[in-house]
């Protein structure tokens, strides 16, 4: 039978964009089907104007959504965190059922399903329909690591000390940790917590894990990272869990060549690019003279935060490019002098198309909240980074920037904001003319070729993509 991979992906845009070039990388690496599903919501977010039970392909890939009872998006003002669990664990199995059967029925049986880390019920739906799964972890090695001890004997050792963020301790396979190093949803203490919701979501993938184990079916997990990159932390299970670096999973276009597959560099976007033209303002900047400011998609900024940027760009020599999402503005509409004040004095956008931004030669350093994906580009693009984390992975992110000799973490104040001060200081190490940030620039551009290296043909990652599809067509 013809192999069909179903790519299984949470409506996030740091899930989207690995799921999305997971599923190209797979396609055009081996002769397989490949069918990407997000959420109904965000499926419409990519294809604007598309009905939900259309299947829209692009040539490498096909996209068809399952629904996840959210089909409008979760929206915490009117819908209760608290029953997201079971409503969207209940919805998205009976649609992902359904899903199959019109596959099967369509004459496009689907073989294996690589599901979301947060989707720890997919397993059980492959199960039943008699289809393999393996899962796809988009965070760092580091991070499966430390859930993994976590949830195999060192969660009393962590909560104990989860109050002190500067307490220090050891973890296998991993560099010494701080509390503050330590994925956030760890420090939930309570099932009220908004966060425990989440929490819930990773403890139930290591039940799955475990229990697949104990049946000696060492389960398969893919991760968004490479083997030069974590040697150490790849090998936190060894001869339990497959982990298999298929990574860095970034917009090709940062990787190779894709001049003439424009189509194969198409985006998943879920938000519309700004209109404004960033790009060309970028072309008339000098080489490396730029700052980049991200939160990526989803971390709301603190006003005093956004106070202490406009503080620092005041008084910067260097000029700066400035993500802020339309919807965190309007939640902070108090924020807008301020936000004012930044146009003025640099360019302010509400989205941009951020590979392009970081591959362009006027971009110096790159001031982010660490999201795994901003994380991997600013890699493949050889950008220094100056990290401010702000919660789930990114703590450990940052701690990685360091490790890796790209990135400098700025240190927070009383109330959780790095001060205008303290970002002067951060950018200065990336950006000035000091031995620092020619040294975060060759570690950066030696990261960037060891990247590019991996995912080339016969690279690490590239090797781990076909041994994965060859052994899921064996079984
Ligand atoms: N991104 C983008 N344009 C922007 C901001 C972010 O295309 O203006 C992309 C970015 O390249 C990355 C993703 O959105 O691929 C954000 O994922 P990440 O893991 O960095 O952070 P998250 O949004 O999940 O917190």
């Amino acid at each position: 039978m013809a192999q069909h991979f179903l790519v299984l992906t949470y409506p996030a845009q740091g899930h989207v964009n690995p799921a999305l070039h997971l599923s190209r990388r797979l396609a055009r690496t081996t002769s397989a089907r490949v069918t990407f599903s997000t959420s109904i919501y965000g499926h419409r977010l990519m294809f604007p104007g598309s009905a939900a039970d259309e299947i829209v392909e692009d040539g490498f890939v096909s996209y068809l959504p399952f629904s996840d009872d959210y089909d409008d998006g979760f929206d915490p003002n009117i819908h209760c965190p608290f029953e997201f669990h079971d409503r969207f664990r209940s919805a998205s199995s009976a649609s992902l059922a359904a899903l199959l059967r019109r596959l099967d029925e369509l004459g496009r049986p689907v073989t294996c399903i690589i599901y979301n880390m947060l989707f720890a019920w997919a397993g059980d739906v492959a199960r039943s329909h008699g289809v393999r799964s393996a899962v796809y972890w988009i965070q760092p090695a580091a991070v499966f690591a430390i859930y993994y001890h976590y949830f195999h004997g060192y969660d009393g050792l962590i909560k104990a000390h989860s109050h002190d963020p500067f307490f220090e301790f050891n973890l296998p396979n991993l560099p010494p940790l701080k509390i503050r190093d330590l994925p956030s949803f760890l420090g939930t203490t309570s099932n009220e917590d908004l966060y425990s919701v989440l929490f819930k979501l990773f403890e139930q993938l290591f039940q799955v894990l475990d229990r697949e184990e104990a049946d000696s079916t060492a389960p398969t997990v893919l991760v968004n990272t490479f083997g030069e990159l974590e040697t150490e932390m790849l090998a936190v299970s060894a001869g339990k869990v497959k982990l298999l670096p298929v990574g860095p999973m970034v917009p090709p276009s940062l990787l190779e060549a894709v001049k003439d597959e424009p189509e194969f560099d198409a985006r998943g976007d879920l938000f519309r690019p700004d209109e404004k033209k960033y790009m060309e303002w970028l072309d008339a900047k000098p080489k490396r003279s730029v700052v980049y400011v991200s939160f990526g998609s989803l971390a709301a900024i603190k006003k005093r935060q956004v106070e202490e940027f406009v503080r620092w760009l005041r008084e910067s020599e260097w000029a700066s490019l400035w993500v802020v999402r339309k919807d965190h503005k309007q939640a902070q509409g108090e924020l807008e002098a301020a936000l004012r004040e930044a146009e003025a004095e640099g360019m302010v956008v509400e989205w941009c198309a951020q590979g392009r931004v970081l591959s362009h030669p006027a971009v110096g350093c790159f001031v982010t909240h660490c999201g795994w994906n901003s994380t991997l580009e600013s890699l493949v693009c050889g950008v220094p980074t100056v990290a401010l984390p702000q919660w789930t992975d990114q703590g450990t992110n940052a701690l990685l920037m360091e490790m890796w000799g790209t990135g400098v973490r700025a240190e927070v104040d009383a109330e959780g904001v790095v001060a205008a001060e303290e970002l002067r200081r951060c950018v200065e190490i990336a950006m000035g003319g000091g031995g620092g940030a020619a040294e975060m620039r060759r570690s950066a551009e030696m990261w960037k070729d060891k990247a590019r290296g991996a995912v080339a043909e016969g690279g690490s990652s590239d090797r781990n993509l076909r041994a994965f599809v060859a052994a899921a067509a064996s079984k």
